[in-house]
């Protein structure tokens, strides 16, 4: 167990690949700190299965891989953003393989699958499936190597604290229940997504939304929360976790079939299997709802490729599967759409700032505007890379600004609560809530239903203690900011789509939409 620390020059919330691409970039300019709330594998980083894009192939360019970034999107990325990605990407990638990373190849040469929505096959990945793993494991080797970084496990960070109007650091509770604060000339909140929100989700437990909670009750912009990516893909079974199994499948040649057997994409978009996430992930709730079955499914198709292909190419995938006794090479395989990626953020410009001095956001916590309205696939961990990078540079030069005092903060008051329900109940029944009224298909009665609920849950979560209560408390904030965002979108766009509102209104709103303390506007 480290030495508790009160005092760095950087602090990093966060080990995925944000976080960790972050800490190397500052390491030559100071002491950085990393915080992680359980383990460093505990990421969405570490299950990132399908692999990273980047125009690096012979017959890619970057212009393309920015067309489908901004087609994905939906009239709503921001260009500036999206073009950054892009051109940074084959760089970013570079350094990844000279830190070691093993990415997959043929020979000598690296090797590019294809994904939904991507033109040409630009995907790279690592051991088949596991290229997550990979990248996070070459990029802690890297960062344990360089002197002035040192990682905390279990240690949950809570709130931002302040000196003069600048974010000068953060509270912490260890997995010892003792708090502490410890300061910093500058924060980056790299704490990935908030897919533990709903019911079904591929996220890691970790992913309960805590850096915008955090930034929000700090007063910080956080913009765009209404678009919740639902993979269409996720292992359905009673007792398995929903076990994502990536869309690369599907770019294989992995057909989905109802219930009655047939293939029915084509009905929904010329693009079949491949046609944007959030247009599959629809089709199969129709398909779902259409069906007479008392608990029905879709199923995905892999039967009719090469057997050793799919062993080879998914291992991962395949060895999971085979626990929970399917044999995705020789079955069809039972799935579900699960919540899997949020699109906003923490509002941060190119370089990472937040609205607020001294804060930072990258990765999934940040919201640049990059993957607008639909992330294009294997784009996040292309951003968690370029923007981390591009953050901790600009991180560098808080260095120069004046450090100003530290102050002494007062204890936090946590107790004198109201009476309290137990966390995980709190919890379970915002998952629900927020499945069937703020999911994949949306109404504006039930947002309004959701808000009243999330509103009244407030008070049973608002004197946390434990961390379980914190992250309850992190939940019901980003669940009302997202249901509230929902409500005001009155159209339907990329990941976000609403009956009683389905088409676009790019007059009103093809903006971003801008949460400032109780007020939502689109810019
Ligand atoms: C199953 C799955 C498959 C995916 N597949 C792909 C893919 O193939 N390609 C792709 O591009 N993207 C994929 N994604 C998305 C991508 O993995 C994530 O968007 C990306 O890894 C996010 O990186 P990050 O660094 O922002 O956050 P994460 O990797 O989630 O890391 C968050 C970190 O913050 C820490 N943390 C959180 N809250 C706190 C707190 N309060 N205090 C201290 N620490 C905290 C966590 O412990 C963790 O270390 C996938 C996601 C999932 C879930």
């Amino acid at each position: 167990m480290p030495a508790a620390l009160s005092e760095t020059d950087f602090l990093v919330i966060g080990a995925g690949v944000a976080g960790l691409r972050a800490a190397i970039e500052l390491a030559p300019a100071g002491r950085v700190l990393v915080l992680v709330k359980r383990e460093v594998a505990d990421s969405s980083t570490q299950l990132a299965q399908g692999g990273i894009a980047a125009a690096l192939s012979d017959e890619d360019e970057i212009s393309l891989h920015l067309q489908d970034t901004l087609n994905a999107g939906d009239g709503l990325c921001n260009p500036e953003a999206a073009r950054v990605l892009v051109e940074d990407a084959p760089e970013r990638i570079e350094e990844l393989i000279q830190w070691g990373t093993q990415f997959d190849r043929e020979g000598t040469k690296l090797t590019f699958g294809r994904e939904g929505a991507h033109s040409r096959n630009r995907i790279l990945h690592a051991h088949g499936d596991s290229t997550g793993r990979e990248i996070q494991r070459a990029l802690y080797a890297k960062a344990k190597s360089l002197p002035h970084i040192s990682v905390h496990e279990f240690e949950f960070s809570t709130d931002l604290v302040f000196d003069g109007g600048r974010v000068s650091g953060v509270r912490v509770i260890n997995d010892r229940g003792e708090h502490s604060t410890i300061h910093a000339l500058a924060v980056l909140l790299a704490t990935g997504g908030m897919g533990q929100l709903y019911l079904n989700t591929t996220n890691p437990s970790v992913a309960t939304g805590d850096g915008v909670a955090m930034a929000y009750r700090a007063g910080a912009e956080v913009t765009d929360l209404e678009f919740i990516q639902f993979h269409p893909t996720a292992l359905y079974l009673k007792k398995a976790p929903r076990f994502l199994l990536s869309e690369a499948l599907r770019g294989e040649g992995a057909y989905l079939r109802n219930m009655e057997m047939m293939r029915f994409m084509a009905k929904y978009h010329p693009m079949a299997e491949l046609a944007p996430r959030d247009v599959v992930a629809r089709a199969i709730m129709h398909e779902l709802e259409r069906s007479r079955a008392k608990d029905p499914v879709v199923y995905l198709d892999l039967t009719h490729l090469n057997e050793a292909h799919i062993r080879r190419r998914f291992p991962r995938i395949y060895s999971t599967c085979l626990q929970y006794n399917v044999d995705i090479a020789s079955e069809l395989v039972p799935i579900r759409p699960a919540a899997h990626y949020a699109m906003g953020g923490v509002r941060t410009d190119l370089d990472g700032r937040a609205s607020l001095p001294g804060l930072y956001a990258a990765g999934e916590a940040a919201g640049t505007g990059v993957h607008g309205a639909n992330r294009l696939a294997s784009n996040s961990l292309l951003e968690g890379l370029v923007f981390g990078a591009r953050a901790g540079r600009k991180m560098r030069d808080e260095l120069r600004a004046p450090a100003g005092k530290v102050s002494v903060l007062p204890p936090a008051a946590y107790s004198n609560g109201p009476v309290r329900i137990p966390a995980e109940n709190s919890v379970s029944a915002l998952q629900e809530l927020m499945w069937k009224e703020a999911g994949i298909v949306r109404t504006g009665g039930g947002l309004k239903q959701a808000i009243a609920r999330l509103e009244e849950m407030g008070a049973q979560v608002s004197h946390p203690q434990s961390r379980r209560e914190f992250e309850a408390r992190n939940l019901q904030i980003a669940g009302l900011l997202v249901a509230r965002s929902a409500l005001a979108r009155e159209e339907s766009r990329g990941a976000h789509y609403r009956t009683d509102f389905p088409d676009h209104n790019d007059v009103k709103f093809r903006k971003h939409s801008i949460v400032r303390g109780e007020k939502i506007g689109f810019e």
